[in-house]
């Protein structure tokens, strides 16, 4: 089940406002969260932030939100952060995952945003989902790489899972919810994601495969944090939506098609056994699909400017290209080979990603990484147990590191 009506009710306007714990705080996906809080402040408060460890960042934000807490993963930032803060304010820094699993499953919250990048966020996300916390999930890759265990933690711990990535979004939108407040399939014969086709849309195979990483973080519609940017470059990311929005909306995998759509002004579609198409529209900004998280089963004025569909004249749609980007490709026969196989997808793109960020791996290798560990590890059954998750995990992320020492960089 992917809501439960326990967190529903409507919120009286003169309620206090609900206390927000926002994983990844520094991160894009942070930023724009607090900016529709800093614009509902009556509605919820920055009751925790939490990130790595970028002190400047974290220092700023305090001085903005007053949160009641910050927290750094990282104890050395932790403490320069500590040092600097005045001694007037009353925020309370913590350290160490540890506390911000605490943090994120405390008596006080009622809302977690997970905003960390990477499997880095499952843990937290976890911790949240076991509290009964209504979830506002962007980190897709803790889902993809959990995937059923993550789902059965949201169930037991009577959590909430409301989808803050703007193609989910846009399809939880779309469909009627039932009594519960879940998400209704029955009659759905698709799921369309759209997709931008990120900077490298028009380019040649040949073009690509020597990219650098300035051009595949200059995305043409989103202002988005370097990994996601690079996924996007390689349509990675449409992949793993994919196997996102079959996981949230329980279809299998030929119910689920990608489209690609230039403008990202459609954000996705939902087509029904009567010929009927659903889709969500608006300007290419996250703070929309926040603030009908955040809200729901509300509606909130996010600060987004409206959108003017006489301005931008025309809406172009067009076929994905498999060839140029294999990663969907390799998205697709995950979703087919099962649970083992999305998670070591995902640990072998998240070590791809960052070699290439580092300039160790070429943009065209990513892919090519990708593929030969998914070969390689393909007869893994599916994991059950976190334990067993993170264990897949760590020999994708091990056979990744492999494929690396025998291609060094050219
Ligand atoms: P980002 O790189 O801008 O920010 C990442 C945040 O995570 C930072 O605050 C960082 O401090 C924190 N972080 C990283 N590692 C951490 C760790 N080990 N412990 C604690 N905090 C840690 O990333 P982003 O673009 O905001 O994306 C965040 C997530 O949201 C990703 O999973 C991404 O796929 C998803 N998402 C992003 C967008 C977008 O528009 N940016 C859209 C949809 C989904
Ligand atoms: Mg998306």
């Amino acid at each position: 089940m992917l809501v439960n009506n326990r967190h529903s009710a409507s919120t009286e306007r003169s309620a206090p406002p609900r206390n927000v714990v926002l994983l990844g705080a520094t991160g894009s996906i942070g930023r724009s969260t607090l900016a529709v809080i800093g614009h509902q402040p009556a509605r919820f408060k920055a009751w925790a932030l939490v990130a790595r460890n970028s002190v400047a960042a974290m220092y700023e934000l305090i001085l903005q939100h007053s949160p009641r807490y910050a927290v750094l993963t990282d104890p050395a930032a932790a403490s320069a952060l500590r040092q600097r803060l005045p001694a007037q304010v009353r925020t309370e820094v913590l350290h160490g995952e540890q506390a911000a699993c605490e943090i994120a499953a405390h008596a006080d919250v009622d809302t977690v945003v997970a905003a960390i990048v990477g499997a880095a966020g499952l843990p937290t996300s976890l911790a949240a989902a076991r509290a009964g916390k209504r979830i506002l999930l962007a980190n897709k890759e803790a889902l993809v790489m959990a995937g059923q265990v993550f789902l059965n933690a949201v169930r037991e711990g009577g959590s909430q899972l409301l989808p803050v990535d703007s193609e989910h979004n846009a399809v939880f939108q779309c469909l009627p919810a039932s009594t519960q407040g879940s998400p209704n399939v029955t009659g759905v014969r698709r799921v369309i994601l759209t997709a931008s086709g990120g900077p490298f849309r028009q380019a040649s195979l040949a073009q690509i495969a020597n990219a650098t990483p300035e051009q595949a973080c200059a995305h043409p519609n989103w202002s988005m944090g370097r990994k996601i940017s690079v996924d996007s470059a390689t349509m990675m990311n449409k992949g793993l939506e994919l196997i996102e929005a079959a996981l949230l909306f329980n279809l299998p995998a030929r119910q689920l098609d990608v489209l690609v759509h230039p403008q990202s002004i459609v954000h996705s579609l939902v087509e029904y056994i009567d010929g009927s198409v659903l889709a969500q529209l608006g300007n290419p900004d996250m703070r929309t699909p926040i603030a009908h998280a955040l809200a729901w089963p509300e509606r909130c004025e996010s600060g987004v400017n409206l959108l003017d569909l006489s301005k931008h004249g025309r809406l172009e749609f067009e076929a994905p290209d498999e060839l140029r980007f294999p990663c969907l490709r390799l998205a697709r026969e995950a979703l087919a080979g099962g649970a083992a196989a999305a998670c070591v997808l995902n640990g072998a793109n998240e070590i791809a990603v960052a070699a290439f960020l580092a300039g160790r791996l070429r943009f065209g290798q990513i892919a090519q990484l990708n593929e030969v560990v998914m070969d390689r590890l393909a007869a893994l059954p599916g994991p059950t147990t976190l334990d067993a998750v993170l264990e897949v995990d760590e020999l994708a992320r091990r056979a990744a590191n492999d494929y690396l020492l025998a291609h060094p960089t050219p």
